[in-house]
């Protein structure tokens, strides 16, 4: 995993807002980087940590997600149990982007990673019809998956 590169760009991030490079910030970091595609929940995240560092607290923990995500080094999803979850995102050309869309199963809830991107050209697009500069987008695809389609026939 590039966690050392991501690691960099945290430390560059958070030294252009002013704020310290702290334990927690690089923890948190560093335990979505070790489950990329997890997709994991604030209170997982808070879970992972507790095991090496029981003194940080579950509001730190979310305080922190918030500060990364408005930091664009994490992605959230917001899934339809209303249960915001978290993942790091890709490192390209120096600037995270998403690393895959999501095929969300209606019926058991499962999230599928799709790692093809099509949309490079369709942003490309957008850009010369409108003159407006994508720097990124969101998809998300519901469904059915493979087992739930098999259930039940
Ligand atoms: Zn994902
Ligand atoms: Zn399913
Ligand atoms: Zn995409």
């Amino acid at each position: 995993m590039k966690q050392k590169k991501v690691e960099g760009l945290l430390r560059e991030k958070l030294k252009d807002r002013g704020l310290k490079v702290t334990q927690q910030r690089l923890l948190v970091l560093s335990v979505l980087a070790q489950n990329s595609g997890s997709h994991m929940a604030a209170e997982e995240v808070y879970g992972q940590i507790q095991k090496g560092y029981p003194e940080i607290g579950l509001a730190t923990v979310y305080r922190t997600l918030q500060l990364l995500q408005e930091m664009q080094l994490v992605d959230s999803i917001y899934l339809d149990d209303g249960c915001v979850r978290y993942e790091m995102g890709h490192l390209f050309e120096g600037e995270m982007k998403h690393s895959h869309h999501h095929l969300i199963c209606r019926k058991c809830g499962k999230i599928i990673q799709f790692e093809d991107d099509l949309l490079e050209e369709l942003e490309v697009h957008i850009e010369k019809a409108t003159g407006f500069h994508v720097l990124d987008h969101e998809l998300k695809f519901y469904g059915e998956c493979k087992d739930c389609m098999g259930q039940g026939r």
